[in-house]
């Protein structure tokens, strides 16, 4: 703990941004994680032998979940699988990194912590700039295992996240995607990061779990310990500290009412997507995982309309096999079928490293500009053939598409679609079921793509528009960073005249256009959307009944007009404020 930490013990109030809806009282679990959160004391020289013992009974328990793991996987899916974990094994049987780190310990007379990730940091920095290939991604071997020993030194090893934090609110300074997608509700009551914006991927997922979050808290961390007890708003975006017994009654009136309209909602949205002027509307789901299809159904949507497959690779210690992969699309497939189930390839990287592929990724200076989704896969084809040819094959059991993320431009989208022919000529000899019609469509979200969709419309079947990454690369503001979130404007006059280009151009080429961003999922923007054009809407489950209130509420007439205008705006402000009267006067539920 830091020793200039803020302590308050009366009702205080701290703003944050309101990431997904809900009202939580609980007490804090606090997940830390980064480097600066490692305990710092110093160690009498007396107690620097016991200091040392608990480092080798770390090291003992480190190496023995390694070689579990590695038992497992070797088991389930084969030795070259498992290989692996010998690199983790070489790392805690180094004689030089253990024995730095006990002389470290002896000179500074610092907790073996701290000593211990000195050195694995030289090591890591040391790795990181050697020429060999081979070499350089040992760096991502000693981190994961460097991760692995801290936790247990810090007693945390043994506990997933979702368990440590059963029935509590936990309050972290980032999680992944991958620790957000390991808490389910019945686990965590909510979450609160210090940093993050509406758009992170970890928050994403909080909205499909149900799971009330607010982000951008900036120093929570450093405010409150375990056990204190807060109140998560994640509609308004507050987290209230000790609160008040006034508070909790108001927020009680204030939950029911708000479970109150969740319920008429979710009743009205039994009903068909047709505006009242006769327009009907497809409205899908995003998911992550095959198991939501049932969340699918249960809030009416029409299919889904964006499955994050790297949601299974990210919860995964290694790459998932062909196999596993068809099984899963299979079953989203089949459960949802007739409706379409558009499978989305690997999008890993950006805030979505995958933790059990360490030796695939590099540290990069910027990761939302570098190897992520399609760059990647097209550099590593033995990856993406077993996805692709896992989506053909499920192709035959269900209405399945299938989409490529982050393509720039026309040549990549060949690239990708060569593979794609690999593939189908693959199963085609050896007989294996596909549907030959299958529809292949891209995301339109970098800015290259938005400007080409004329050429890329020529390519393929249908576009989503990623609106998350189109407005992060648009306006030059990174979608997980919390200081610069109100920046982020998805009404901004660029925003708004490069969607319509991308729907004129879709449309002069007779393809559909679906928006799949969580732009899609706001009952203030849906109506714009669909004014400007957009055929589909896709969202994260819980979101579609208050989206398809206002697609019935509303008439297509006016949602044109209101495009229209909101097009002749010269700033975000104005715009916004056109969507947020529509919304007022033509939508809202009270
Ligand atoms: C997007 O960018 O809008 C999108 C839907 O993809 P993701 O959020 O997974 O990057
Ligand atoms: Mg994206």
């Amino acid at each position: 703990m830091p020793t200039d930490e803020i302590r308050e013990t009366t009702e205080t109030t701290l703003p944050g941004i309101a990431a997904s809806p809900g009202i939580a009282h609980g007490q804090v679990f606090l997940h830390l994680q980064n480097d600066l959160e490692l305990p710092a004391h110093d160690i009498e020289p007396a107690r620097r032998g016991e200091e040392a013992a608990r480092f080798e009974r770390a090291l003992l328990a480190t190496r023995q979940q390694v070689q579990k793991t590695k038992a497992e996987v070797e088991k389930n899916l084969g030795a070259d699988e498992a290989r692996i974990f010998d690199a983790h094994l070489l790392v805690l049987e180094d004689h030089a990194l253990i024995g730095e780190t006990l002389r470290e310990l002896e000179t500074t007379g610092h907790n073996i912590e701290r000593c211990f990730h000195r050195v694995a940091q030289r090591y890591i920095a040391a790795f990181e700039n050697i020429e060999d290939e081979y070499l350089r991604e040992r760096a991502g071997d000693i981190r994961d295992v460097a991760q692995r020993l801290l936790q247990n030194l810090l007693g945390q090893a043994a506990q997933s996240l979702g368990d440590l934090a059963k029935g509590r609110v936990v309050v972290a300074g980032d999680i992944t995607p991958s620790e957000a997608a390991g808490l389910d509700r019945s686990e965590a009551l909510a979450i609160v990061t210090d940093s993050g914006s509406k758009t992170s991927h970890a928050v994403i997922v909080a909205r499909s779990m149900r799971v009330p979050a607010v982000v951008g808290t900036r120093d929570l961390t450093r405010r409150v310990r375990n056990g204190d007890w807060v109140l998560v708003d994640g509609y308004e975006g507050k987290v209230i500290l000790h609160p008040a017994e006034q508070t909790l009654f108001r927020y009680g009136q204030i939950r029911l009412a708000k479970k109150n309209i969740e319920l008429r909602l979710l009743e009205a949205s039994r009903r068909p997507a047709v505006t009242r002027d006769g327009a009907a509307v497809a409205l899908r789901a995003n998911i992550e995982q095959a198991g939501e299809a049932k969340l699918v159904r249960e809030f009416h949507g029409d299919g889904v309309g964006l499955f994050r497959t790297e949601f299974l690779f990210l919860s995964s210690p290694r790459v998932p096999t062909e196999e596993e992969q068809f099984q899963a699309y299979r079953a989203a497939a089949e459960a949802l079928a007739p409706a379409p189930v558009v499978i989305r390839t690997l999008d890993l990287g950006g805030d979505k490293p995958m933790a059990g592929g360490a030796h695939l990724f590099a540290r990069e200076a910027n990761p939302f500009l570098g190897h992520r989704a399609i760059r990647f896969c097209l550099d590593q084809p033995a990856i993406f053939k077993d996805q692709l040819r896992a989506i053909l094959r499920a192709s035959a059991h269900g209405n399945i598409r299938l989409m490529y993320p982050m393509i720039s431009g026309r040549e990549e989208l060949a690239r990708a679609n060569a593979v794609l022919d690999e593939c189908r000529a693959e199963l085609k000899a050896k007989g294996v079921p596909f549907n030959a019609d299958l529809a292949v469509g891209t995301m339109i979200e970098i800015p290259s793509a938005a400007l080409t969709a004329d050429l890329l419309a020529q390519d393929c079947d249908f576009f989503s528009i990623g609106t998350n990454d189109l407005i992060q690369y648009l306006l030059a503001i990174d979608r997980v960073n919390d200081r610069i979130a109100h920046l982020y404007e998805p009404t901004h006059p660029a925003v708004l005249r490069t969607l319509k280009h991308i729907v004129t151009q879709a449309h002069r080429r007779k393809i559909k256009v679906s928006v799949c961003g969580e732009m899609a999922g706001d009952p203030v923007y849906a109506p714009l959307l669909l004014g400007l054009g957009v055929d589909e809407l896709s969202m994260t489950p819980p979101l579609l009944p208050a989206v398809k209130f206002a697609v019935r509420a509303m008439k297509m007439t006016d949602a044109k007009k209101l495009a229209k205008d909101a097009l002749k705006q010269e700033s975000a402000k104005a715009a916004q404020a056109l969507c947020e009267k529509f919304h007022r006067t033509r939508v809202k539920v009270d």
